[in-house]
């Protein structure tokens, strides 16, 4: 049997604290290690030590996603540990910061019709948090829809997109229990980020479609115990499941409401619907609003037209 601690790290997002799961059987692994501020990385080490884990002993560092509340620390912990970093492919880049995440972007948030002043203000606030990324030698693998052997057990990688491209979750198939990252959280739905499509230059990833058909996946699952990326565990999984479908079939009706008669961007409608966003906030609150135009449009809903560079939705 696997034996499982719940150890949360502070951090500097307006999420509040991370979790980080230790998995004290061989090879002594961490699902997320926290985001790369000092102040983690002591609390972190501090809660090793008092379940007698020292860094060393640690030999896997499975990351959920590549966003910096959950895997800031991995250049560092990898370092002093030694460890092997496990990620899923479409993760990577991030995790190793190798890429301008912003640019990558900027072509989907200027035709969502964003002013220059709301645009700086957001790309400034994100400069000053600090960004996950490997630096030095550290070793990677890469992670698919594999089994992860332990003494006493093991755990299933799943693959469930819509928060992250490469997000990963985990379930032990003895003791049932789902390590769900940011897919699935105690009192809110995960932001279905805007992403570019990898594969398709010039497009979008279709993430709330993607994390709605995860929803029905993990539904399916026989789980005993979720264990979060933020919040205390919970047993009641498909209750959760359920608030994020209503949540969403809330949000399609707001908008095509919103939109009726009316010709509104995508930053119109999210100022509309989200009114108080600061800074970074700003492209999470677009990123909500563009995924649910972006089903309503495929569903025939809601149509699009391009004026000037900026994109506009109306219900007819
Ligand atoms: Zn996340
Ligand atoms: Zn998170």
């Amino acid at each position: 049997m696997l034996a499982v601690y719940q150890l949360p790290v502070p951090t500097p997002y307006a999420v509040g604290p991370v979790n980080v799961y230790l998995i004290k059987n061989d090879p002594v692994t961490l699902i997320d290690v926290g985001p790369g501020t000092a102040k983690a990385g002591e609390v972190l080490k501090d809660m090793l030590s008092s379940l007698g884990v020292g860094i060393k002993e640690v030999k896997r560092i499975i990351i959920t996603h590549a966003h910096p509340d959950h895997c800031g620390l991995a250049a560092d912990i990898a370092g002093d540990s030694n460890a092997t970093v496990f990620i899923h492919r479409l993760e990577e880049k991030k995790l190793r910061g190798s890429h301008d995440y912003f640019k990558e972007r900027l072509p989907f948030v200027l035709e969502a019709g964003i002013p220059a002043e709301v645009l700086t203000e957001m790309a400034g606030e994100r400069a000053k948090l600090p960004p996950p990324g490997l630096r030095g030698a550290v070793n990677v693998e890469i992670l698919a829809d594999e089994t992860l052997v332990f003494d006493g057990g093991e755990l299933m990688v799943m693959h469930l997109p819509g928060h992250s491209p490469g997000h990963v979750c985990l379930y032990d198939p003895e003791r049932k229990y789902f390590f769900s990252g940011d897919f699935l959280l105690p009192h809110i739905t995960p932001n279905p980020v805007l992403e570019p499509d990898p594969e398709k230059p010039g497009k979008r990833l279709p993430t709330l479609k993607q994390y709605l058909g995860g929803l029905d996946r993990v539904e399916a699952l026989d789980i005993t115990m979720v264990c979060p990326g933020h919040g205390g565990v919970f047993s009641d999984y498909k209750g959760v499941i359920e608030a994020g479908r209503r949540h969403h079939r809330f949000q399609f009706d707001r908008i095509m409401e919103k939109l009726r008669g009316r010709e509104l961007s995508t930053f119109q409608l999210s100022r509309e619907i989200y009114p108080n966003l600061k800074g970074w906030e700003v492209f999470l609150g677009l990123s909500e609003v563009q995924a649910h135009l972006d089903l309503l449009t495929e569903w025939g809903k809601t149509y699009c037209f391009k004026k000037q560079g900026v994109v506009y939705y109306t219900n007819p």
